[in-house]
C-alpha cells in the first residue's frame, strides 16, 4: 500500500512542488502550521529516520543541502526557520514516507508540544 506521499512523487495526486530532481521532491504542506511550511521528501522508500541505512547517507547529505537552498529560496533563510521530521507514533509522524518539514516566517516556540 503506498503512501500519500508516494502517490505525490508518481503525479497521482496533485501537490504544490517548490522543488524537485532525481533524489527528492519538496511541496507545500497540505495544513501549512506557518507562512512557509515545506515538507522535502526522499524519492526512495524509507519508511522513517528510524529505517536510515548507512547507504543511504549520501541521500541525506542531499537531502539536507536541498534543505538549506529551499529555505533560501523561499526567503526565511535570513530570519530563521526550523527544520522537524517526526518518527514513529510518539513522535507524531502520520505518513510512513521520510519527510522533512522546513517552517518559517513566523516566530517558533520552544519545546515544541
Ligand atoms: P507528519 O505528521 O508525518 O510529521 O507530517 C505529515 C504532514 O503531511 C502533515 O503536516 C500533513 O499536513 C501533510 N500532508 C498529509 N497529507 C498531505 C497531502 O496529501 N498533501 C500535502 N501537500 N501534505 C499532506
Amino acid at each position: 500500500m503506498s503512501t500519500i506521499f508516494q502517490r505525490i512523487i508518481d503525479r497521482e495526486i496533485p501537490a504544490d512542488i517548490v522543488y524537485e530532481d532525481h533524489l527528492c521532491l519538496a511541496f507545500r504542506d497540505v495544513a501549512p502550521q506557518a507562512p512557509v511550511h515545506v515538507l522535502v521528501i526522499p524519492k526512495q522508500e524509507i519508511r522513517s529516520v528510524d529505517a536510515i541505512k548507512q547507504g543511504d547517507a549520501a541521500l541525506l547529505g542531499h537531502l539536507w543541502v536541498v534543505i538549506g537552498q529551499i529555505a533560501r529560496d523561499l526567503g526565511v533563510a535570513d530570519s530563521g526557520y526550523r527544520v522537524v521530521t517526526n518518527c514513529g507514533k510518539l513522535g507524531g509522524q502520520s505518513v510512513d514516507h521520510l519527510h522533512f518539514h522546513i517552517l518559517g516566517g513566523r516566530q517558533l516556540d520552544w519545546p515544541p508540544g
